[in-house]
């Protein structure tokens, strides 16, 4: 049977499985669960597997290393021989007959691509907590969850009362289950069943929340025309400081700070959090580089084109809030000058590799951050994001308006629906893209793809009535009737990023080619001093620096494990820019303005 991630409810209603599994909780308390996989089999020995690594967070995280007390046994009971053939498989000798594994497999940490167990609720990721069949992954799998709690919310199909089913194994896996006495919404909408479920104590409004997937889902029908599941399960878990997502072709998890309704800017992250992951039903699960799918869950996958799984959907999830209306115009524009264009300024890293090398190496960089990631490479979300807003202007611009980027996704995903077993190469992408705008693409964006150099962002935003501008200066000197309280110092920088802790300042990195790196100040350091007076908060370091803004340099006392020194630390200039409208734009220009921003 060919690939396919593809499965409505219908399908498994009342149907039987060779391959069951039995979730139970008697030690929730204790993070575990107990987990019972029944193999119906003929074959003399089959071999089981455990996923090394989950889709969508490339990096491999050998979830076996959470299972624990296995044991296997024939269908009378009896014990079965079994063999570790690599840190993740495990050969059984059968003996023609069927087999029974149980194990225990212990979930204590609040990730999206983890499970987590305690005494109120179960998350559960079957792609690191459920074993596979090799060679048998293309069956049908059912998974019965005897539970203390009121609720299941899981994208698996209903089988029976209790029972869940998926049609194969990549389906089991993409599918997390959240167990518990959540808050759940649901409705019909474009004729598709939508459930929100959310998990957690804090500060929010469920209801309100729940209420405003609906506008996402309006938006993605007005993008593309039509949803592309019967049923679609938001699992949204509200936690203090936490922040994550991923993304699930009838589902996606949604983790996110839980004191969010006090604060706007918050409540506008968690719903641009909801657009990127929803979006990635599309782009990621269904539109995708040819490697994401099928999986080798033993093994890194290795793509150079994140830049479109992820790339894309940052790009589209800020849209897609301006578009759902979460942002303003001017919101929507600060945002790509704050969260987008300023940020890959401040990454040196960008000059340094190629946007499809960082992500062919996403399993060893983006993935194994360190405090010098951001000399040595860009992220393919942050840069991939601008590629395609770039791309985005460049299409509306040659075609006078005419097409957009949305053209050439509606196009990509016409290209899935005809053969959704094979997911799509750069090249395919470039031609499918610029097939349906009439526009080659294929010239600027591969140079964007495979250079180190500046992105052309001045050049291209200018031809779409937009400005990438110098800051004007600040507001923040001026008092009464426009009064200068103090001199207006030039922003300056020295490449230096403090992080406050309980025992004072801490280098959180040092940027390359900089006045931090030239004054051999280095990550991990603790800065004691400012020119002899004491910090030992970002506030007084922050206020310390504004009283030395006429001196070319200050002196820091700082300490690296533990032994003191004394340098001296320079600043260059800094300029901050903005993305703005023009003032008077061509009437091309505003034509190709308001294609881009039309809603
Ligand atoms: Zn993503």
């Amino acid at each position: 049977m060919p690939y396919s991630i593809e499965q409505t409810d219908a399908q498994l209603r009342d149907t039987t499985a060779a391959i069951r599994y039995t979730l139970a909780f008697p030690q929730a308390a204790q993070h575990l669960v107990h987990v019972t996989m029944e193999v119906d089999s003929a074959a003399d020995e089959i071999i089981l597997a455990m996923p090394n690594w989950i889709p969508g967070s490339y990096k491999v995280r050998d979830f076996i290393a959470y299972q624990g007390d296995l044991r296997v046994a024939g269908s009378d009971g009896a014990e079965l021989p079994f063999e570790w053939i690599a840190k993740n498989r495990l050969r059984v000798q059968s003996a023609g007959g069927n087999v029974s594994i149980t194990y225990v497999y212990f979930g204590n940490e609040r990730t999206v691509r983890l499970s987590h167990i305690n005494r109120y609720h179960a998350f559960i990721n079957p792609a690191n907590a459920l074993m596979c069949v090799e060679g048998r992954t293309e069956e049908a799998h059912h998974v019965a969850i005897d539970h203390p709690w009121s609720t299941v919310s899981t994208a698996l199909s209903p089988v029976r009362s209790g029972v869940w089913g998926a049609l194969n194994y990549d389906i089991l896996a993409d599918s997390p289950i959240e167990i518990g006495d959540h808050f759940v919404a649901g409705y019909d909408r474009h004729g598709a069943r939508h459930e929100v479920a959310i998990t957690g104590v804090g500060d929010f409004d469920a209801p309100w929340l729940a209420a405003q997937t609906e506008r996402i889902i309006d938006h993605a029908v007005t993008m593309w025309g039509s949803l592309p599941y019967d049923r679609y399960v938001f699992i949204i878990q509200l936690l203090p400081g936490q922040y994550g997502g991923l993304e699930h072709a009838r589902s996606s998890v949604n983790m996110f700070d839980s004191e969010v309704l006090s604060d706007k800017t918050k409540s506008v992250k968690l719903l641009a959090l909801l657009c990127h992951e929803y979006f990635h039903l599309w782009n990621v699960k269904r539109i995708r580089p040819a490697e994401l799918g099928p999986f080798n869950y033993n093994e890194e996958n290795y793509t150079r084109m994140l830049w479109l799984a992820e790339g894309m959907t940052s790009y589209y999830d800020d849209l897609s809030a301006y578009r759902c209306g979460f942002h303003s115009r001017a919101e929507y524009l600060r945002t790509l000058t704050d969260e987008h264009l300023s940020r890959l300024l401040d990454v040196p890293g960008r000059n340094a590799m190629s946007i499809k090398d960082s992500s062919y190496l996403s399993w060893v960089k983006l993935y194994i951050p360190t405090a010098d990631s951001a000399n040595r490479f860009p992220s393919y979300y942050l840069k991939g994001g601008i590629i395609f807003l770039l791309l985005d202007l460049h299409i509306i611009a040659a075609t006078d308006g005419a097409r957009s980027l949305d053209d050439g996704m509606r196009a990509l995903m016409d290209r899935y629906r005809a053969e959704p077993e094979r997911g799509v190469t750069e090249e395919e992408f470039i031609a499918i893209v610029s097939g349906a705008v009439g526009v080659d693409i294929g010239g600027r964006l591969r140079g964007w793809l495979d250079s180190t150099d500046e992105l052309p962002v001045e050049e291209v935003v200018g031809a779409a009535g937009l400005e990438w501008r110098r800051k004007s200066s600040s507001t923040e000197s001026r008092f009464g009737d426009d009064l200068s309280f103090q001199q207006a110092g030039a922003s300056r920088w020295s490449g230096l990023r403090l992080e406050e802790t309980k025992a004072g300042l801490k280098v959180a990195a040092v940027l390359r080619d900089t006045p931090a790196e030239a004054a051999g100040i280095g990550a991990d350091d603790e800065v004691i001093a400012l020119n002899g007076m004491r910090v030992a908060s970002m506030k007084q370091w922050e206020a310390l620096l504004k009283g030395a803004r006429a001196e070319d340099s200050v002196t820091i006392t700082a300490a690296a494990e533990g032994r003191l020194y004394q340098t001296t630390l320079g600043f260059i200039p800094r300029e901050s820019h903005e993305l703005v409208e023009k003032a008077e734009p061509t009437e091309l220009e505003r034509r190709r303005l308001e294609k881009w921003l039309s809603r």
